[in-house]
């Protein structure tokens, strides 16, 4: 079995006829008959679609064939003028607790705190120790248990 050209009626080779053309690749057959590449969206299973750029005539004895498995989804092949692009993505909202959390006492107490609890004190002695040593920076047992239970900054 044989396809003969439409335009010069010569034998078209037969994968050339089995991809569905119905003219050679002849300069002259190809100028009159060859529309221009057209990017085809072809359904995938399961996954995005596949956007493949070849003649729509090849695309859809392709599809017709099977080779793109479109088995289940009632999707046939659709042209589209351009591929799809990705939705832009968002940026990163900040948390909202970050703000809530932000830490209510000052680098000076942090570091007593720290400083005390590193020596292994519990909070109600690091708080003895500081009325002792630093009764300024007011840490109380509450304020270090705090300080104790944040991320270090
Ligand atoms: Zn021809």
């Amino acid at each position: 079995m044989t396809t003969n050209c439409i335009g010069c009626g010569r034998a078209i080779p037969a994968e050339r006829a089995e991809l569905g053309y119905t003219y050679c690749t002849a300069p002259d057959c190809q100028a009159q008959y060859r529309r221009g590449p057209t990017v085809t969206a072809v359904a995938v299973n399961k996954s995005g679609d596949a956007f493949r750029v070849a003649e729509p005539d090849e695309i859809a004895a392709r599809a017709a064939a099977g080779e793109f498995a479109t088995k289940n989804t009632g999707l046939g092949t659709a042209p589209v003028d351009t591929p799809r692009v990705p939705a832009p993505r968002r940026p990163p909202r900040r948390p909202v607790a970050a703000r809530a959390a932000r830490p209510s006492w000052t680098p000076a107490q942090e570091n007593v705190v720290r400083l005390y609890a590193d020596m292994g004190l519990s909070p109600r002695q690091i708080a003895e120790r500081a009325r002792q040593n630093t009764p300024r920076l007011g840490i109380t047992e509450a304020l270090a248990v705090r300080v104790l239970s944040a991320p270090r900054r």
